[in-house]
C-alpha cells in the first residue's frame, strides 16, 4: 500500500525536496571546492605481506568542507561522476598523487609507489594519457611508479575497449590494477586480454573470511586465478591478525588494511607503522 492517500504522499514531499536541496548545495559547493584547495588527497599504506615495508601508497580523495568537516568519497564522488565533475577532479589527482610521490623521492624514498583510482568517467576521456603523460613528466616520476586502479565493473562497461585504453595507458609504462575484484563478472578468457599487473580483492571477500567459508574459497580461488595469469594480488581491508595471517598464508603479495595502515594526510606518513622498514 505505497499510494495510502493524501498523508502519505505529503509526509515524503518535503524530505525529498530536502534531499534534492542538500544535493544541489553541495554541487555548488564542489565547484568553488576546486578553486578554494579544499579537496585533499590521504594516502593508505600498501605493505609487503604480512607486515612490511611498505610499498607504497593509495591516495584516497578528500574534500576538506568549509562548514561540514572532512568528507569521504562516498558523500559527493557520485554526484561528481553525475555532473562530469570528476573528470577535471580526477586529473588533479593524477597531477597530486605524482607531485606528492616527486617529494617522496626527494626525501629518498626512492622504492614507494603510488596507486589513483579513475572513475568510470575518466577512464573513457580521450584525453587521459595526454593528463598522465603530463603528470609524469612535470614531476619526473618513473612511469612504473605510477599504478591506475580501475574497477573490474569500469573495464566490463566495454570490455573491448577497457583492453584498448589500458593499452594505451600501460604503453607509458605505468601499471594498471583491476580493483574491487570479485564483484563483477569477468571472463577468464578476457581477465588473460587485459594488460593489468595486480588484482584487488574486493573488502567484502576479505571481510567475511572469518565468518563465511564460502568467502574463503572464493579468496584462494580469485589468488589461485592470480598467480596462473602472473598477476600480483593484492587484498585491501585487512582488519584483523587472522585475515592477515590468512592472506599471505594464500599468497597474496600485498596487504593494505585499517590493521596496518589507516588513510593518512602526507604530514602523518612518517608515524604510519613499519614506515622505519625501507622498501
Ligand atoms: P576503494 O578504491 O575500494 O578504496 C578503499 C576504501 O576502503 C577507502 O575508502 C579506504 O579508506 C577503505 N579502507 C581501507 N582499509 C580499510 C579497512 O581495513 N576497513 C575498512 N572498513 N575500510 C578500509 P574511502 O577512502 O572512503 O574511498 C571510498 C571509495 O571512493 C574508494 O574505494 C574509491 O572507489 C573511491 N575513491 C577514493 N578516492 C578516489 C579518487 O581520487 N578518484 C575516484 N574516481 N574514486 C576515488
Ligand atoms: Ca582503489
Ligand atoms: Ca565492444
Ligand atoms: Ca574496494
Amino acid at each position: 500500500t505505497k499510494n495510502n492517500g493524501r498523508n502519505g504522499h505529503n509526509f515524503f514531499q518535503p524530505s525529498m525536496n530536502t534531499l534534492a536541496q542538500t544535493q544541489l548545495q553541495l554541487n555548488n559547493d564542489l565547484w568553488h571546492a576546486q578553486e578554494n584547495n579544499e579537496l585533499r588527497l590521504f594516502y593508505q599504506p600498501k605493505y609487503c605481506a604480512p607486515r612490511g615495508p611498505i610499498i607504497g601508497f593509495e591516495a584516497l580523495l578528500r574534500w576538506q568542507h568549509p562548514t561540514r568537516g572532512l568528507l569521504t568519497p562516498d558523500v559527493f564522488l557520485p554526484l561528481a561522476e553525475k555532473t562530469g565533475m570528476i573528470v577535471t577532479i580526477g586529473g588533479w589527482v593524477i597531477n597530486e598523487a605524482c607531485r606528492q610521490l616527486h617529494q617522496w623521492r626527494q626525501q629518498g624514498h626512492l622504492n614507494w609507489s603510488v596507486a589513483v583510482n579513475l572513475s568510470a568517467l575518466q577512464f573513457e576521456q580521450s584525453n587521459l594519457v595526454e593528463t598522465v603523460t603530463e603528470a609524469l613528466a612535470t614531476h619526473d616520476i618513473p612511469p612504473e611508479l605510477l599504478t591506475l586502479e580501475v574497477t573490474e565493473t569500469t573495464a566490463m562497461r566495454d570490455p573491448d575497449e577497457s583492453v584498448r585504453i589500458l593499452t594505451e595507458l600501460t604503453r607509458l609504462g605505468v601499471k594498471a590494477s583491476i580493483d574491487d575484484f570479485g564483484t563483477g563478472y569477468s571472463s577468464l578468457l578476457y581477465l588473460k586480454r587485459l594488460p593489468a599487473s595486480e588484482l584487488k580483492i574486493d573488502r567484502a571477500f576479505v571481510n567475511e573470511l572469518q565468518h563465511q567459508t564460502e568467502d574463503a574459497t572464493i579468496v584462494s580461488a580469485i589468488v589461485a586465478l592470480a598467480q596462473s595469469l602472473d598477476l600480483k594480488v593484492v587484498a585491501e581491508g585487512v582488519e584483523t591478525a587472522e585475515q592477515q595471517a590468512f592472506l599471505t598464508g594464500l599468497g597474496c603479495n600485498t596487504l593494505q588494511g585499517y590493521l596496518l595502515g589507516k588513510p593518512v594526510p602526507p604530514e602523518k606518513v612518517a608515524e604510519l607503522p613499519n614506515f622505519a622498514l625501507e622498501a
